[in-house]
């Protein structure tokens, strides 16, 4: 036998003796009143051991909530038979009951549990087998905003373009918004959950209807859920509700910009033509917001191949076979091979031949041949022809 249990057993005899001589179950009798409650400390660390013993009775801690935000509280038990249970301020309420078993002096057993609260102060009873136990308690505070939401009656006043992070508390089960909207058009609905189920709606001014309602779950602590959607609300008052699952979240409506729309992207394909790129563009149609991809190279004329050359005297007559979708062909000619000096151009407008004249006698000259296409105020070009070379009679 241990040390400890020896205690337990000299406590317990004590327990027997007392109650015997005075009549009465001192369990009972010295059931800590919750009003000498001992503040629970959210340190974050373990407690130094608590004794469950005949005399103690159960025992109670308060907790003071500063802000709307997550008591996390571990409870590590050597007791086989245990209990704690949260209630409000009046106790009129109880807002949790959690049982953990199977605890024992070599091993104990720890539970964890998560309470979202709403500022304000909370009582902790503690009681089960005899026996000794630890707690560790931290608090997180949610940041809310949401500081009167509370009913349709008795709304929280939200101005658009607003963030609101509310929360959802074990004594606050949902939240009431009231919004005025000056102009019709397109609002984006931005919410993130840190926590589960949450339904929001958007009733209109007597609830008679439901403008927005959307269903989201799954969000945690760490990893939110978000979601961007777009909704047309016209002139008027309207009602934002939040209900669902303890826990935080965030909600922003604003008027639909490009920055906020969830966007509904209609795509259009451009095709390319010899001057400039096709594409595809996608265009909101809520917003106007636009992108483009997909390019595609802009199309290419035929390459002239082969300029042929009759000479005749200071004149020499060109042909060439015709390049599909041209509008005409641009010449040059120089007596410079590379064409880089004294070059001069002529165009020629739905034709393959054109001749030259006014050419020196007895010169060798050199001609190149391209097709052109017009679109618009743009030309575009084929390649050069390869030089066709001549001496002029
Ligand atoms: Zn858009």
């Amino acid at each position: 036998m241990n040390k400890i249990k020896r205690f337990i057993i000299m406590i317990m005899a004590m327990a027997i003796t007392v109650s015997t001589v005075f009549g009465m179950n001192l369990k009972t009798a010295s059931a800590a009143d919750y009003t000498s409650a001992s503040d629970m400390a959210f340190t974050g660390a373990w407690s130094e051991d608590k004794w469950i013993t005949e005399e103690s009775g159960d025992h109670w801690y308060r907790l003071v909530i500063p802000s709307d935000g997550e008591v996390e509280f571990r409870m590590m038990s050597y007791i086989d038979e245990l209990s704690y249970d949260l209630y409000t301020e009046d106790l009129s309420e109880r807002l949790y009951h959690i049982y953990t078993y199977g605890g024992n002096e070599t091993q104990p057993k720890t539970t964890v549990s998560n309470y979202a609260l709403s500022s304000g102060t909370y009582y902790m009873k503690v009681y089960g087998y005899n026996g000794k136990y630890k707690i560790n308690a931290s608090f997180t505070s949610y940041g809310t905003n949401d500081i009167s939401a509370i009913s349709y009656d008795s709304p929280q006043s939200y101005s658009l373009s607003n963030q609101i992070t509310g929360a959802i508390t074990v004594t606050d089960s949902e939240d009431w918004y009231c919004m005025v909207v000056s102009n019709t058009g397109y609002y984006s609905v931005n919410i993130q959950i840190y926590k589960d189920d949450t339904d929001i709606s958007i009733y209109n001014n007597d609830l008679s209807e439901r403008k927005y309602y959307k269903y989201m779950y799954g969000g945690t602590v760490t990893a939110p859920k978000t979601s961007n959607e777009n909704v047309v609300l016209e002139a008027g008052t309207y009602y934002i509700k939040v209900a669902g699952d303890p826990g935080r979240y965030i909600f922003n409506v604003s008027a639909l910009n490009q920055s906020n729309c969830s966007h509904d992207y209609k795509t259009q394909y451009v095709d390319a033509t010899y001057t400039s790129k096709g594409y595809q563009i996608h265009k909101c149609e809520l917003c106007g917001h636009s992108y483009m991809d997909n390019y595609k190279d802009k199309l290419q004329l035929g390459q002239v191949e082969t300029v042929y050359c009759s000479v005749g005297k200071g004149k020499c007559n060109l042909s060439w076979y015709s390049i599909s979708n041209s509008n005409g062909y641009q010449i040059r000619y120089s007596t410079n091979k590379s064409m880089k000096k004294s070059v001069k151009t002529v165009k020629v407008k739905g034709k393959t031949s054109k001749i030259i004249k006014k050419l020196k006698h007895r010169k060798k000259y050199y001609f190149q041949v391209r097709a052109y296409k017009k679109e618009g105020n743009q030309t575009a070009y084929g390649k050069w022809s390869k030089k066709a070379k001549t001496r002029i009679k």
